[in-house]
């Protein structure tokens, strides 16, 4: 990664930049407000600094799936908002559609006038990666900055088109995320130990292989270690698992056996049904789950065995929550790995994804993570493979 080069590597300044950040920040169910604005906080560092610098700024971002179309809840509006708390002394020009936007707008912004375009995913080229397209979003300024590590996994046109037309460089946010994966990457202090939870296999699939060469212990837990117990041979009853990737998950037990890496499966969980919000939920084995109840988290003994190995660990690598924490019945699990991990003051700690960071973004010690990543799929594309495409469109 030598040859990418950061906003602070080189000297910017007097210039009109186009700096892409990840506002895709998560949303309370209504779409009026923003249920966690830690994309936008985060990217604020970089955005003062390239002011300081008297940089004039053109904000470019996505928010949710609006499939290149006009879709008036994932408007840009509502991060505009947000940044104004951030930036009070700026004025944030949400410009609705820059493709028609008169170039005398452009000609005549301001020093304290910060342009935020209008929802990228508003239009087919961005997906597309349309070079015609990125070459529009590129028009009006001299230098690409791409600061939007959450979505750096993504060859679209804000992100690698534009980096390709113009002087490009990374953003404070983009150097820290590839900073603190690189250093548990490369050379991780051990014990290394990942947690890796969640719902589907096929998501995981690729960390939890890369994590078998590179962990001391992987512990799985969610529906994901559902799959596992049943490729064991354990009746999981009615719980929630992937029949069709049981020849994945025995191959990457035995990957593990080869690598030394000690695998750990829930020993013990809470059942119940997900749907059932007041009562039904009862601890028991998992090799004795009643047909008709699911596993919805993990058990105490489990627990108390993880708890145990985090307290020892000098790396962690958190990414999936080990239960369905949307019901507060099953959400004990993931608050015990939440603790156990900003309770080890020894270790590194990255923890990352979307709806990690949703079970835990409320939580007190937060600052006790050593890093919070803002990439989900990006967090675990980045372990995989050392480097994303909006990485590589960087290099020169
Ligand atoms: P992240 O977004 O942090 O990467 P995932 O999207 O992989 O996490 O997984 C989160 C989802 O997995 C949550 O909706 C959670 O309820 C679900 N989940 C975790 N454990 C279970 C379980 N035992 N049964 C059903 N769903 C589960
Ligand atoms: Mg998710």
């Amino acid at each position: 990664m030598s040859d990418i080069k950061f906003i602070d590597d080189v000297e910017i300044e007097g210039k009109t930049i186009l700096l892409r950040a990840d506002f895709n920040v998560s949303m309370n169910p209504n779409y009026l407000t923003i249920a966690d604005d830690a994309r936008i906080r985060q990217v604020i560092p970089t955005i003062n600094y390239l002011l300081k610098r008297n940089n004039k700024l053109i904000l470019a971002s996505h928010l949710g799936r609006p499939k290149g179309e006009r879709v008036p809840k994932f408007s840009l509006q509502i991060v505009c908002n947000q940044l104004k708390e951030y930036l009070p002394e700026y004025n944030i020009i949400l410009i609705d559609d820059f493709l028609t936007e008169p170039e005398s707008t452009f000609k005549n912004q301001k020093p304290d006038d910060i342009f935020v375009y209008e929802n990228t995913r508003f239009y087919p080229g961005e997906k597309k990666n349309d070079p015609e397209f990125a070459k529009k979003m590129a028009v009006h300024a001299d230098i690409f900055v791409n600061d939007a590590f959450g979505v750096s996994h993504r060859a679209d046109a804000s992100v690698v088109g534009v980096a390709h037309i113009l002087p490009s460089y990374g953003g404070l946010l983009l150097k820290k995320e590839t900073e603190m994966l690189s250093m548990v990457l490369k050379k991780p202090e051990k014990p290394f130990v990942a947690v890796i939870g969640g719902a589907k296999i096929e998501t995981k699939i690729k960390v939890l292989d890369r994590m078998m060469e590179l962990a001391d212990s992987l512990i799985i837990g969610g529906a994901l270690a559902n799959t596992f117990l049943y490729a064991q041979g354990i009746d999981v009853g009615a719980s929630l698992f992937e029949k069709d990737k049981t020849d994945l998950a025995q191959k990457l037990l035995f990957k593990a056996a080869q690598n030394n890496t000690t695998v750990i499966l829930p020993s013990d969980c809470v059942v119940g049904n997900a749907q059932e919000l007041e009562h039904g939920s009862m601890v028991c084995k998992v090799s004795e789950v009643p047909k008709d109840k699911q596993i919805l988290d993990i058990g105490p003994e489990t627990t108390a065995r993880i708890g145990s190995i985090i307290a020892k660990a000098k790396t962690i690598v958190w990414n999936g929550p080990v239960g369905y924490f949307e019901n507060i019945h099953y959400r004990q699990g993931t608050d015990f790995m939440y603790y156990a991990i900003t309770n080890n003051d020894d270790a590194v700690s990255i923890v990352g994804g979307g709806d990690t960071l949703a079970a835990i973004s409320k939580k007190e010690y937060l600052d006790k993570l050593t890093h919070i990543s803002t990439g989900g799929g990006a967090m675990l594309e980045y372990i995989e493979k050392g480097t994303l495409p909006g990485i590589e469109a960087l290099k020169k």
